[in-house]
């Protein structure tokens, strides 16, 4: 398979697999958060043109609040009348928390992310590519070649499928997931039987594969939408304050307060 992170590669003994060396092409995408960004940055295809993702939606602003990310506090359109212009649109925040959860990913070579989202904009699941549960890290391989049973591909669960798993809801009929590539048909058969009736993904690259083909003909049948985001923002920085003088501050106190505890057990 060559649609998303655990698909085959190149062994032509496996069943899982064709597509040749397509992984080869693929790595180059799936490898969005160090390609572009020698920081800590989330970097995200350029925008085609500037567009308002969901527009309409800004009513849940407020109320979704709590979801939202502390990040890039920065504002140049900060006006002390009202609010930022420069706010994340739905579309780019979902598709950067997909992005971000791919940072947790252990696979050395594809990190992929997926982001379920409910009507109310709430996020209901986030999942990365892994090893099951209970499957240590460094007790099966991460290798993408050789004998099938040396190779990842019959152990790691996708990202799309994790987060159906890992739902925090009862369950995630009528939501949109967020995806960086179009779906596997694997995947695709988990996400039509989980009720899921919007797929947001950024990138399409293997249209033509036959398990593109798969889940697009499973998409069209079961009446789930397929929606290509091109990100407004091209690059989302994550920049953490500098707490380091806090923290001294904390180690003085701390300090401060142990010596009077020992004047105290002294008098
Ligand atoms: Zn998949």
């Amino acid at each position: 398979m060559n649609c998303c992170e655990g698909c085959s590669p190149e062994s032509g003994k496996s069943k899982f697999k064709p597509g040749g060396n397509a992984l080869e092409r693929r790595d180059t995408f799936e490898r969005p958060l160090s390609r572009n960004s020698p920081s800590s940055g989330l970097a995200m295809p350029p925008a085609a043109k500037k567009s308002k993702a969901n527009p309409g939606s800004e009513g849940d602003d407020k109320e979704n609040a709590s979801t939202s990310s502390s990040a890039s506090a920065t504002s140049a359109a900060t006006s002390a009348a009202g609010p930022r212009s420069d706010y994340l649109s739905w579309d780019d925040y979902f598709t950067s928390v997909a992005f971000l959860s791919a940072m947790r990913s252990k696979d050395p070579s594809t990190q992929v992310g997926a982001c379920i989202v409910n009507s109310s904009n709430r996020i209901i699941g986030i999942g990365y590519n892994g090893f099951p549960a209970g499957c240590p890290d460094d007790a099966l391989p991460w290798s993408r070649v050789g004998p099938m049973l040396e190779t990842k591909y019959p152990y790691v669960c996708h990202a799309e499928v994790n987060a159906i798993l890992n739902k925090c809801s009862a369950d995630v009929r009528g939501a949109r997931i967020y995806v960086a590539l179009f779906p596997c048909n694997e995947c695709a058969k988990m996400i039509i039987q989980s009720g899921i009736k919007e797929v947001v993904y950024l990138s399409d690259k293997y249209h033509d594969s036959d398990q593109c083909k798969a889940s697009r003909m499973m998409f069209g049948m079961s009446g789930v939408k397929c929606r290509r985001h091109v990100p407004e923002k091209k690059r989302i920085v994550i920049e953490f304050p500098d707490v380091e003088k806090e923290v001294e501050e904390d180690r003085k106190r701390v300090r401060e307060e142990e010596e009077e505890e020992e004047e105290g057990r002294g008098k």
